[in-house]
């Protein structure tokens, strides 16, 4: 999509620091991290949100978590434990649509989220 930034950041069109890339999905600090750890793990397809999501997605959605547990292995989240977070719409909190999840970890997290 022309115009979106996380396909500008996957075509490598915008500068990012890259965590994690494979040939469907690339990770990615978060520009504005609100934990030590804050990764977004973002797929090369353009998919506005979870809402936009189709069978055909599957195996990328299975991908995208499973990455995520490797990730927050690999640095350590699992020990003390970590989060995995999606924000779908304007009510869920998303301000960039194309989909991605958020992996939260080096702190305590509360719970009912705000
Ligand atoms: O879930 P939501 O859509 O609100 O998350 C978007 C995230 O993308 C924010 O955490 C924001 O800091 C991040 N972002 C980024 N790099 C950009 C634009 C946004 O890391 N260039």
């Amino acid at each position: 999509m022309a115009d979106c930034i996380f396909c500008k950041i996957v075509a490598k069109e915008m500068n990012s620091k890259i965590v994690y890339e494979d040939e469907k999905i690339m990770a990615i600090e978060d520009i504005n991290p609100v934990a030590p750890v804050h990764i977004l793990i973002i797929p090369k397809k353009h998919i506005a949100s979870l809402d936009a999501v189709t069978d055909e997605d599957l195996e990328l959605m299975g991908h995208i978590q499973l990455t995520a547990s490797k990730l927050a292995k690999k640095l350590g989240l699992n020990q003390n434990g970590y989060r995995l977070v999606n924000n779908c719409g304007s009510w869920g909190g998303q301000t960039v649509f194309h989909i991605h999840y958020h992996l939260l970890g080096g702190r305590a997290f509360a719970w009912p989220p705000g």
